[in-house]
């Protein structure tokens, strides 16, 4: 096939076109991130790298991936972090809340913002220095194409880039996941094309609301000098900072406490501290009884609907239940140390030390 015709509207001192994509596991960042890859070098004709970042291969870890593209038959001898993108995609609003994911945005920078909200709000929420802010609901998008974030994101982000043909885009998809799962290929062609459709854009100048976010590596806070005596981690549970409401794909538990039997195998199956057991009394003797979830900390994986014996935990629509009554703040885990506030879609936790 004979690649699509473009011209890179913007490079850096090197020649380079450079994309980042700032997520938490399970949104498929890092799929992302290979399909760009893929899309410069054999649908475009350029020149490119991409490569990622992350911790432990699961639901909920921060991931980054970058992508430089370059004109044909340059040669791409950078692999460090992208720092100044040109195109950055945000898979959550969420994550900037305590992330610095806008870090390194310049005016000439489209970010694209998987949200409901409108640009104006999106920007209020990101502290979003200056450039074009693209926003789009990729959830529900996701959801109602039957499609993955991902899919509705790369559909975005082509419309965002002003460049990427949305055909180059269908062709990548189908020769790539199309081959590997041939039963999805209408659903993520769908999701690419109503991301590609549905983008809101608005253009900020840098008017001195927000500050420039310089990018950073982020550094250990625990090195040989300060780490405990012994390596002992002191925060009962080093998960409790750890939001992983970001990476839910539109689903959550709903808890029907008439029908729990306290069984705790909720809790055992939960990968994440969610389930908030306190001591009480069942059928008339001490028990542990499952008192709530904290929502902060659960990322949709839906293991604890599976093994719940009695239906008292079932699927729910994250949109319909945006203050669950069973909602409960894991303060009890956490003693005298962090400090928690309701906030964003379910709640959101501020660790004051
Ligand atoms: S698995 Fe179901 S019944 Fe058992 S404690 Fe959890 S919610 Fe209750
Ligand atoms: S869906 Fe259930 S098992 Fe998965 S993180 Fe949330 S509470 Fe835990």
């Amino acid at each position: 096939m004979e690649p699509y015709s473009v011209t890179l509207p913007r490079v850096n001192e090197n020649g380079y076109y450079k994309m980042r994509l700032e997520s938490i596991g399970g949104l498929g960042a890092n799929l992302c991130g290979k399909l760009l890859g893929e899309l410069g070098a054999e649908y475009l004709g350029l020149s490119a790298a991409s490569f990622s970042s992350y911790g432990s291969e699961k639901r909920g870890s921060p991931v980054k991936a970058y992508v430089r593209w370059g004109a044909p038959g340059q040669a791409i001898r950078h692999n460090s972090p992208v720092e100044q993108p040109h195109l950055l995609a945000l898979f959550h609003l969420a994550l900037g809340q305590n992330l610095p994911v806008t870090a390194g945005v310049e005016e000439g920078c489209s970010v694209v913002v998987n949200t409901a909200a409108a640009p104006e709000d999106a920007r209020r929420q990101l502290r979003l220095y200056g450039g074009t802010l693209c926003c789009v609901d990729a959830q529900r998008l996701a959801m109602e194409t039957k499609s993955r974030v991902n899919m509705i994101l790369l559909g975005a982000l082509a419309r965002a880039s002003g460049f990427i043909p949305l055909e180059a885009v269908f062709a990548l998809i189908r020769d790539t996941l199309g081959k590997k799962y041939p039963s999805q290929l209408e659903r993520n062609l769908a999701g690419a094309k109503s991301g590609y459709g549905e983008v809101r854009q608005k253009y900020f100048a840098p008017d001195g609301a927000y500050p420039p976010v310089p990018y950073r590596e982020p550094q250990g806070v625990w090195g040989w000098r300060t780490a405990p005596m012994g390596g002992v981690n002191p925060l009962p549970g080093n998960l409790v900072s750890n939001d992983l409401s970001a990476s839910r794909e539109g689903y959550l538990p709903l808890f029907l406490p008439e029908k729990c039997i306290h069984c705790g195998l909720c809790d055992s199956t939960c990968p994440d501290m969610v389930f908030q057991f306190l001591p009480g009394e069942y059928r008339g003797k001490p028990a542990m009884l499952n008192s709530g979830l904290d929502y902060h900390h659960c990322k949709g994986c839906m293991r604890c609907v599976d093994v719940c014996p009695t239906g008292a935990l079932a699927a729910g629509l994250e949109r319909e239940h945006p203050n669950p009554r069973w909602q409960r703040q894991n303060r009890d885990l956490a003693g005298e140390g962090p400090h928690y506030e309701a906030a964003g879609r379910v709640s959101r936790i501020l660790c004051k030390r």
